[in-house]
């Protein structure tokens, strides 16, 4: 942490501005994903994964608030990939409005690649951009499945 500070502080204006903010926004949307100076390179290491954020041009072809949602998609994803029956707090909340009814039948109707229409079992809840997805297995084969619950 305190050479990513100290890099930071090195930085001149453009850079310096952006890569602070990549910075600041993994710190605070993830503080528990491993930060490190690598290559003077801020390098974020998740298990099987990492985020590393280069300023060596004077301009940066993505939007700062698109490169934000791509970390968190990284970060979500690899996160709900290891542990799928964990459910996130803010999912499990949604997940919890949808009527009884409608849960079984979105439970029920899951397509596994190998199996066709199957119900998810052992599921976690987990929140994606589209919503909310059920994250667990095949019923019939164990195979991995996922159920996308949109706009809930
Ligand atoms: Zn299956």
């Amino acid at each position: 942490m305190e050479l990513v500070d100290k890099y930071l502080a090195s930085l001149d204006e453009p850079k310096k501005e952006w890569v602070t903010s990549m910075v600041n926004f993994m710190r605070e949307v993830f503080p528990d994903v491993k930060e490190s100076l690598s290559n003077k390179i801020p390098t974020y290491n998740g298990e099987g994964y990492f985020i590393a954020f280069a300023a060596q041009k004077n301009y940066f072809t993505f939007h700062t608030d698109d490169m934000m949602d791509a970390c968190k998609e990284i970060v979500d994803h690899h996160k709900s990939m290891q542990s799928p029956r964990v459910s996130d707090i803010k999912a499990l909340k949604k997940w919890s409005k949808v009527p009884l009814n409608v849960q079984a039948l979105l439970v029920g109707n899951v397509f596994c690649s190998k199996c066709g229409v199957t119900t998810i079992v052992d599921y976690g809840i987990h929140e994606d951009r589209f919503g909310v997805v059920l994250n667990g297995f095949c019923q019939k084969c164990g195979g991995r499945v996922a159920r996308i619950v949109e706009d809930c």
